[in-house]
């Protein structure tokens, strides 16, 4: 199985991540969890490029940048790990490339889209599971925990409601793949509804 995790920044993907990882611990399914950008060795020196460098990135590079880590991260890890039968929990994948650098930078979504596809040589997740909230009500979410403030100080309330429109975009395009769930939940409510689907998709 291979499972992702999308939204904006501030709608608690860590937790949901970690809460179904202790799930499938307890079903006693092998599994990897890992991240984008920064899964591997090289990812992490592209996700150091793409997040604290000084300096603006051209929008079209930064979309290379994502793309190349995704490339690496699937090659090296994410597909060897499919292939011996272990399942793969991700921290965003290439929904947050159409979403952030397609919708939100204004790039062509569908031209980021493509250029996924070709990074990944079009693999999929079996289930996206998308935390939905208001960009308004995950940005002061965010700011609480602190987490990147250099970034979040450049990112702005307008910003991530477009990109969480174009996730919605998505999931609208594709509704066998996306489960969406609202944010607007407790974290436990919001497990026990992930947890369901997933187990349902262990049962197919
Ligand atoms: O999910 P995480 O906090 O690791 O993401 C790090 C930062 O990268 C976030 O601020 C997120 O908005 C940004 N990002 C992005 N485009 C992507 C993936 C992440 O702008 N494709």
């Amino acid at each position: 199985l291979f499972i992702s995790f999308e939204g904006i920044d501030g709608v608690g993907k860590s937790t949901q991540i970690d809460l179904l990882t202790k799930h499938l611990d307890e079903l006693g399914r092998n599994y990897v969890q890992t991240l984008e950008p920064g899964g591997t060795e090289l990812g992490v020196e592209i996700r150091h490029l793409l997040l604290h460098r000084k300096g603006e990135v051209a929008p079209r590079a930064e979309a290379l940048l994502y793309a190349a880590d995704r490339a690496h991260h699937v090659a090296t890890m994410v597909r060897p790990a499919l292939e011996s039968g272990t399942d793969v929990v991700m921290d965003r994948y290439l929904d947050s490339s159409v979403a952030y650098q397609g919708a939100g930078r204004d790039l062509d979504a569908s031209q980021i889209r493509d250029l996924s596809l070709f990074a990944v040589e079009g693999l999929l997740p079996h289930l996206t599971i998308l935390l939905d909230l208001e960009a308004s009500a995950a940005l002061a979410r965010r700011s609480k925990t602190g987490a990147e403030p250099d970034r979040l100080e450049r990112e702005k309330t307008d910003f991530f409601e477009t990109v969480r429109q174009g996730y919605l975009k998505l999931a609208a395009a594709e509704p066998d793949r996306f489960f969406i769930v609202d944010a607007r939940q407790n974290v436990d409510e919001m497990a026990a509804l992930i947890r369901a689907r997933v187990d349902a998709l262990i049962a197919q």
